[in-house]
């Protein structure tokens, strides 16, 4: 099963970084304001680098004057499923689903589990897209976990923790 992340990266500003591996990489977008579990709080999701594999388990500082300076925690992860591979009639790869512009996948993480639907808005080399939650029994309105979870999956650490070490 691929795997995914979402890293809690504080530089410039405080986002979250969500990957997919596919392919040998991993297919990278950044989302200013954190994943939701509530299908009606769209997320702008801004299609980023792809970044090497093991970048999946990266967490810590990173020197300000460097490529994403700042601080990083591994605030998600897990392994995932592409739902559109799944469907019949549709079939596509992830990279095809990619360029249609509709990546659909089915998460398994510790913090976000269930169906996310990231959406191209605008035209086809358009950087932006919305991280939305699909409507299924994952579906949860009152949790919010990037405010009630903000810990590491990994070390357990906060990113105010891991800032501190350096
Ligand atoms: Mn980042």
């Amino acid at each position: 099963m691929p795997r995914f992340v979402i890293q809690k990266h504080d530089a410039t500003n405080l986002h979250y970084d969500f990957r997919l591996e596919t392919d040998g990489i991993l297919k990278s977008w950044t989302i200013p304001k954190g994943p939701t579990t509530h299908p009606s709080e769209k997320r702008l999701a801004i299609l980023t680098e792809d970044h090497p594999t093991d970048y999946i388990d990266f967490e810590g500082s990173i020197p300000k004057d460097q490529y994403g300076g700042g601080t990083v925690i591994v605030w998600d992860g897990g392994t995932y499923r592409n739902l559109r591979k799944e469907k019949e009639g549709d079939g596509l790869s992830l990279a095809e689903s990619f360029d249609d512009g509709k990546v659909e996948v089915w998460l398994e993480g510790k913090k976000l589990k269930g169906g996310y639907v990231l959406i191209r808005t605008g035209k086809k080399d358009s950087d932006q897209w919305l991280f939305i939650k699909m409507k299924d029994d994952e579906v949860d309105a009152r949790r919010n976990p990037i405010n009630t979870e903000s810990k590491s999956i990994l070390s357990g650490k906060t990113i105010e923790e891991i800032k501190k070490e350096v």
